[in-house]
């Protein structure tokens, strides 16, 4: 199917051709015609899949058909958890809204609200927002949303996870009953379910990707590795296998700064994004990753959502994390738009619950491998097999280490990694 089939603008199907898009999504050929047809909806679509687009393009539709009388008023209001995803959204839609005559403006905290405050008097149609700060200015006096006609809650499961269901309920009883609400969310709790039910006025449901799954471009795999080895373990990698870039998660912002600095000092540039850095010190650590001007970005889990990283290759959990959705969004940031990715975890051995959790959740084994040196088995492993020794020694071009792999049968060298993606299901037979 062809964007034109979807019964959008010219303007937008121009301002679609400009970005390289040639055929919708998944996700965008099934949500668009539901939302022009003015129905509620409900999405379980990851990031990555072109899920912005799916959203945004019908607003800017429907909105540019209704004439302005008198001053702008926000007609189109969305929610993001994270100052990131915020902005991003808003530069998506800002690139797709070029030919149009509407405007928005984007509100985040952090940074100081008097640019935004400007925006808003100034007038504009579409309002993306945190939570927080949109009540505050709210309360200043700054907007109102009494004229909003549709309602987009993103990333709702980590609206909830964050903390902000008491903001996400009183935004909602400051906008008029009569609109359209779309809502978005990667996995699918009781808690979503009943917000569903609050927010949405006889949804459509559109399925991408099936809840809690991960997409099927992403190579999973992990590494057991002494707790202590963990950062050799990851230079080791990118040296070896001359990683280009790599986005790391670490579960403590002072985990994530320590490392940062630690494989920075190495010679391999590295900088650390979490939620006690400055917006500015966010903004510009992300742009110097998608520059490449550094290598390594280790992020916290309030960097997971939102951040469009094209093509980002290798994504490594450093730590597990200990909720098992955040893995799903965390390996969400590779294997982007239907490009190979591939996600690994180090898997230190007081994680094995964190990582029983995962496979239950994904419902999938991922398979597990040791680099010699890296791991020290409690009982002497047959598995950890030297180099030179026996016959499934493989061939590695590196100097010191050798790989062996369990639960998968594919062969390996250090300069290759061994993945799995998650259709191909292995029986679940594990170490612990
Ligand atoms: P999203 O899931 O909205 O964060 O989008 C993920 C990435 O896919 C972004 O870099 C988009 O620019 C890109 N994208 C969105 N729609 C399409 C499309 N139809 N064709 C190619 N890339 C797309």
């Amino acid at each position: 199917m062809s964007f034109d089939k979807l019964g959008l603008s010219p303007e937008l199907l121009k301002a679609v051709a400009k970005q390289g898009y040639t055929i919708p999504t998944p996700i965008q050929e099934q949500a668009i015609p539901l939302v022009l047809a003015g129905s509620d909806m409900l999405a379980s679509a990851q990031t990555g899949t072109g899920k912005t687009a799916s959203f945004t393009l019908p607003i800017l539709h429907i909105l540019s058909k209704i004439e302005i009388k008198g001053r702008r008023q926000p007609r189109a209001l969305i929610l993001t958890p994270t100052r990131e995803l915020a902005a991003q959204v808003s530069n998506n839609l800002r690139s797709y809204a070029q030919f149009t005559n509407l405007r928005s403006t984007v509100i985040y905290g952090g940074v100081n609200q008097n640019p935004q405050v400007k925006a808003l008097q100034q007038g504009q149609d579409i309002v993306i927002a945190t939570p927080g700060r949109l009540l505050d200015l709210y309360n200043q006096r700054h907007l109102s949303l009494k004229s909003i006609s549709m309602f987009v809650l993103d990333e709702a499961d980590r609206m909830l996870d964050m903390g902000f269901l008491g903001d996400i309920q009183k935004i909602i009883s400051l906008m008029p009953a009569q609109r359209q609400n779309l809502m978005f969310s990667a996995t699918f709790s009781g808690e979503i379910k009943k917000l569903t039910k609050d927010i949405l006025n006889n949804p459509a449901t559109v399925d991408v990707s099936p809840p809690n799954s991960t997409v099927e471009s992403i190579s999973q795999m992990g590494y057991r590795v002494d707790k202590s080895k963990k950062k050799d373990l990851l230079v080791h990698l990118i040296n070896d296998q001359n990683w280009n870039q790599a986005l790391v998660f670490c579960r403590t912002k002072h985990g994530a700064n320590n490392l940062s600095e630690k494989i920075d000092s190495l010679g391999i540039t590295s900088v650390a994004i979490h939620g006690n850095k400055s917006q500015g010190a966010r903004t510009k650590a992300l742009a110097d990753f998608k520059r490449n001007k550094v290598r390594i970005l280790v992020a916290t889990d309030i960097a997971a959502r939102g951040l469009d990283i094209p093509l980002l290759p290798h994504v490594v959990n450093f730590d597990l994390p200990n909720i098992p959705e955040d893995y799903v969004h965390r390996i969400g940031r590779t294997g982007r738009a239907g490009a190979d990715g591939v996600a690994i975890s180090f898997v230190s051995p007081d994680e094995k619950n964190y990582l029983r959790s995962i496979e239950r959740l994904i419902d999938f084994s991922i398979p597990l491998e040791e680099l010699e040196g890296f791991y020290t088995p409690k009982k002497p492993s047959k598995k950890v097999i030297a180099r030179g020794e026996g016959k499934s020694v493989r061939k590695s071009t590196s100097s010191g280490s050798s790989s062996s792999s369990r639960g998968y049968k594919g062969k390996t060298t250090s300069k290759e990694t061994a993945v799995a993606k998650p259709k191909d299901r292995k029986p679940k037979k594990r170490w612990y």
